[in-house]
């Protein structure tokens, strides 16, 4: 098992429904894209969360939705800044190499491409899906790419696609060639847009995912 070491939480707050931002002390480099698990007590396993905030930030930002029947996010969002939490060394292989490509995020699979975002890496188009705009983690800053897609499942208007991000992807007559696939959010929606890629001529290599489980 890896070692735990504690850190100080600097801030906990909601930025949406059952959504938190928490950050704590950064003891520890880091790169983006990658993921670092956390717990509140040693006895519980720590859960595994992609790091929402830049290698040069003094505090580590963590975007987590709670899980009402879960161990460990109820307990999460109960503490408060000055509070101790465990964290594990950082680890992952989620990471962009520069190269031309699509970010494709649902829910808090936005959470490393934020990071990469806010470290100064940029993708050709980001296609972001929830239900509604409220589930768009970070939407206004995203504004700021050139190719900013908004997917909403259940909203509509003010620069929104309506309709999941499958639907959006499945609509594009073509896909560019020799570009890369980051994907990362559910299972469920990895392995659909996976397979909608390769339907639409993609290959399994130009695929790059993170699934959250
Ligand atoms: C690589 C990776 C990165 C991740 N990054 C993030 C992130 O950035 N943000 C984020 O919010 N989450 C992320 N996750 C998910 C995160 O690790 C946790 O799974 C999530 O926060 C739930 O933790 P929990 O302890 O509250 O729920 P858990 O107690 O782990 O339960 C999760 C769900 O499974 C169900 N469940 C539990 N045990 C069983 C069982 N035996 N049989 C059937 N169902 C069961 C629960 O009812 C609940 O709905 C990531 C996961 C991975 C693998």
């Amino acid at each position: 098992m890896q070692s735990l070491n504690p850190v100080l939480i600097t801030d906990s707050q909601p930025i949406a429904n059952k959504a938190f931002l928490l950050q704590f002390n950064r003891t520890f480099i880091f790169k983006p894209g990658q993921i670092i698990g956390i717990t509140t007590q040693k006895e519980i396993a720590p859960r595994l969360y992609s790091i929402c905030s830049t290698p040069n930030d003094a505090t580590v930002s963590i975007l987590y939705t709670i899980k009402e029947d879960g161990v460990l996010t109820p307990q999460l969002s109960a503490l408060k800044a000055g509070e101790t939490i465990w964290i594990t060394q950082p680890q992952g292989k989620f990471l962009f190499d520069g190269k031309p490509s699509w970010w494709i995020a649902t829910g808090t699979g936005i959470a490393p491409f934020y990071s990469m975002f806010q470290s100064g890496q940029k993708p050709l188009k980001l296609i972001h899906g929830g239900r509604t705009q409220n589930d768009l983690y970070f939407h206004q800053e995203f504004q700021a790419l050139t190719d900013y897609i908004k997917c909403c499942s259940q909203d509509s208007g003010n620069g929104i696609y309506a309709g999941r991000l499958t639907k959006y992807i499945d609509e594009q007559e073509s896909l560019p060639p020799h570009i890369n696939y980051y994907l990362c959010g559910s299972a469920e929606m990895v392995v659909d847009v996976r397979n909608l890629l390769i339907k639409k001529g993609a290959e399994y290599h130009q695929i790059i995912t993170e699934i959250y489980f």
